[in-house]
């Protein structure tokens, strides 16, 4: 694994609005006290998200990238990019890989975070559709696009793009989490991220309480202790 001086710039790339709050805003916090340069790249506006039965969704991209822009801005992060493919149908494909490959090469993190490609046994909500095809299009955006110059040579010929090499992705929502993060000190941050998707959130009560079982759950499997909150991850050698 990376050592924490080797973790200079991270990307998340997620599927909609709120994943990478959910999943990775303590880290991603802690991460920006350090120093280091976060980005986060969302594929979808999350357009087919909310509550309501009108499905009138007018202004809902609009609207979920603002919230997002305040999450990302709660823990320290102002680069947050989107792809604007279409919430509800993303499926792996080399225009997906190229989408992400390419800012991969701007942005050329040592670290890429994203959800896992596989499916989640236990938990269904980790398993989106949307997130299994980021999280795999993501590993092969990672592996071979990014790092291979003949892989969209026209990121290199058209856009001035070179080859990039991630040495590390960290992926969230699977079954194994192998890495876990004592976000403690940052998890109200974390939760005041997850509370800036209002149109999401903003309706579903004991909501700070939901967040923080949960990730006092995931600190006790980690053998942080009683009053701590973890993020897990399954961590991928990548270089
Ligand atoms: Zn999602």
């Amino acid at each position: 694994m990376l050592a924490d001086n080797e973790i200079n710039r991270v990307l998340v790339v997620t599927a909609h609005p709120d994943d990478a709050d959910f999943g990775a805003a303590g880290t991603v916090a802690l991460f920006g006290d350090r120093g280091v340069e976060v980005t986060y790249l969302l594929v979808t506006d999350g357009d087919a998200g909310g509550n309501e039965r009108t499905l009138d969704n007018t202004g809902m991209a609009e609207l979920r990238r603002a919230e997002q822009t305040a999450a990302a801005k709660a823990v320290g992060v102002t680069d947050v990019r989107f792809l604007g493919h279409a919430d509800g149908s993303v499926v792996p494909s080399l225009a997906l890989r190229k989408d992400i490959a390419r800012v991969i090469r701007q942005v050329r993190p040592d670290l890429v975070i994203t959800h896992h490609p596989d499916r989640n046994y236990q938990f269904v909500a980790p398993s989106h559709p949307d997130h299994r095809a980021v999280g795999g299009s993501t590993l092969d955006a990672v592996y071979p696009d990014a790092r291979n110059p003949y892989a969209f040579p026209e990121l290199v010929k058209d856009e001035g793009l070179d080859a990039w090499t991630v040495r590390e992705v960290w992926l969230m929502g699977g079954s194994t989490p192998n890495h876990w993060m004592d976000v403690t000190e940052a998890f109200d941050r974390k939760l005041a991220a997850l509370q800036s998707h209002v149109s999401q959130v903003g309706h579903v009560e004991g909501f700070a309480d939901f967040v923080k079982t949960r990730f006092a759950a995931w600190a006790e499997q980690a053998g942080f202790g009683e009053g701590h909150y973890a993020e897990g991850f399954q961590t991928v050698t990548t270089g």
